[in-house]
């Protein structure tokens, strides 16, 4: 990590939409843009579904499906990323809860938002999370009332065009923890900050005088680098070379020395981690993001001792410190060669320890073995840690 570098700039959610993507240059309307809007268009003519929805290939590997212990969410049209991130946050019961126990008694005495025609991402979220939680449903959950509240929020991720799944879910949080801000309930935890942020300090140590300055930032998640190398990453490896310490150009306050160290630490941690591999590699001449697609083993533990604070700091209103021990409860993984014409889909734990493969409409129980398939580690785009308690 190298808090100098542009894409490490505070990781809170805030500046999300403000995030410069190849795939937002793409719906604007600059001649480049809809050049490649076009060719965009002309390739998911040819691959046939469109690119959020499921490729050919990938439907006719489907095993017969099998008794689920959720329900799968239909796609409205390129709306593949939204429907992986609301699985993957159902699988977190703790969190759902807390955000559904909220919305309820948010509008305790109030119409029902998500049916009243005027729908909340809030209350419509919690009302799909109840739905896909429903084991006998026959059919898929319709997430229309979700996305029609988003689209009020979101010009970009209210059209019909494939988004990115990781930046969405930033979004998701960001939109959910600002709504719960604008209620100005102190009483109550904010479910979203209550779960998913967690501190990182810096701290730098001048070359010449060693003098040290620190600041913590809030995270909400780790947006990871997959370098290239032979054999498969682990996350745990690939947090090691977030963290590790870096020299970069800092003028010492004391002796005027242009040059320190900077070590980064996990100073609180979260009830949620969530780990994002970029996959995304911008090719600046092509103006495109390629896609990588070295494989990174989904360990179903993860000890992040080594990237924490010698003394980690309480959160929230917890006074003792957890162990820094987590245990994997859904991935999101990216099929396909590249952002703009790819499918996302969750594979998710359930309360039982069963996994399901959520595709769309389509869900299925597998092996958990299977998390070490070469599909899975060579797509895994998002792995979404519980910490253990
Ligand atoms: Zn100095």
């Amino acid at each position: 990590m190298m808090v100098a570098r542009k894409e490490l700039s505070p990781q809170g959610a805030k500046d999300v939409e403000k995030k410069t993507n190849f795939a937002h240059k793409v719906a604007s309307s600059s001649p480049a843009q809809i050049k490649s809007s076009t060719w965009l268009d002309e390739h998911n003519r040819k691959v046939g579904a469109g690119s959020g929805s499921r490729l050919e290939w990938e439907k006719q590997r489907e095993p017969k499906l099998s008794p689920v212990a959720h329900t799968g969410i239909r796609n409205l049209g390129n709306t593949c990323y939204m429907n992986a991130i609301v699985q993957l946050l159902t699988a977190i019961s703790g969190f759902t809860q807390d955000l559904c126990a909220a919305e309820l008694a948010w509008r305790t005495g109030c119409p029902d938002p998500a049916t009243s025609g005027n729908p909340t991402i809030l209350g419509a979220l919690c009302k799909i999370v109840g739905q896909v939680n429903l084991t006998q449903r026959s059919s898929p959950v319709d997430p229309s009332a979700l996305r029609e509240a988003i689209s009020k929020r979101s010009d970009r991720f209210g059209g019909w065009s494939q988004q990115d799944a990781h930046e969405f879910f930033r979004l998701l949080l960001n939109w959910l923890e600002e709504d719960f801000e604008s209620r100005g309930d102190d009483t109550k935890a904010n479910p979203v900050t209550e779960h998913f942020r967690f501190n990182v300090r810096h701290t730098w140590k001048c070359d010449r005088c060693h003098q040290e300055s620190s600041s913590v930032e809030p995270f909400y998640d780790i947006s990871m680098d997959i370098p290239e190398r032979q054999g498969t990453w682990t996350l745990a490896d690939l947090l090691g070379q977030f963290f590790r310490s870096e020299q970069v150009e800092k003028t010492c306050e004391k002796c005027q020395c242009t040059t320190a160290s900077v070590q980064h630490e996990v100073l609180t941690l979260p009830k949620v981690l969530v780990l994002h591999m970029k996959r995304f590699v911008p090719d600046m001449a092509l103006q495109i993001y390629k896609k990588c697609f070295y494989p990174v083993r989904i360990d179903q533990h993860l000890h992040i001792g080594r990237v924490c604070a010698d003394k980690l700091e309480a959160s929230g209103a917890h006074s003792e410190v957890p162990k820094p021990y987590y245990k994997l409860h859904g991935i999101v993984r990216h099929v396909g060669a590249t952002m703009a014409v790819g499918h996302y889909v969750a594979d998710t734990k359930a309360a039982d320890g069963t996994w399901t493969h959520f595709n769309d409409a389509i869900a299925f129980k597998f092996e958990s073995r299977d998390l070490q398939s070469p599909e899975r580690q060579n797509n895994v785009y998002l792995a979404m840690y519980a910490l253990c308690t």
